[in-house]
């Protein structure tokens, strides 16, 4: 039988793992980073998981997301997994966890919605309806959104 690819270890920064296979780089788009980024980062995409077929990987060094940043990627990879490194060693591993009430990270997808308009738009907010897998509804049309990763603003 196959190994699971083994992550080669950073000395101080975030593991991103289990991440939904294909979703590492809306994994980025939810933390802030963007292409031009001085971030030193790994992103792994499609290898191997015994738990998930496959999955995708993403190494942020010298820098320990916070809670509040790392429960977003709950929307498109409801099973990651989050390790704080320092000293190469994990001091803390934990779970992502989806927040009951989302604002303005996804957009509604009725384009009669209060959040989408042009004149007076209002933050969209979504209420979590299901964390696994990931079902919003929007707080003001009621609309509701399943492929969050086609809906991040
Ligand atoms: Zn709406």
């Amino acid at each position: 039988m196959k190994k699971e690819l083994k992550v080669s270890p950073i000395e101080n920064g975030t593991v991103i793992d289990h991440i939904t296979a294909g979703q590492a780089l809306n994994v980025l788009k939810i933390l802030g980073i963007h292409a031009g980024t001085d971030a030193v980062l790994s992103v792994i995409m499609n290898v191997r998981s015994n738990k998930m077929g496959k999955k995708d990987i993403v190494k942020i060094e010298n820098r320990e997301l916070r809670r509040e940043e790392v429960d977003k990627i709950a929307l498109i990879a409801p099973n990651a997994t989050i390790n704080i490194i320092r000293n190469y060693e994990v001091v803390e591993k934990r779970k992502v966890f989806l927040p009951k009430v989302i604002e303005g990270i996804l957009r509604c997808a009725n384009p009669n919605c209060i959040s989408n308009a042009k004149e007076e738009p209002v933050v969209p907010k979504f209420i979590t309806v299901s964390e696994n897998p990931p079902i919003f509804r929007c707080f003001y049309c009621e609309r509701i959104v399943e492929n969050a990763a086609e809906y991040l603003i």
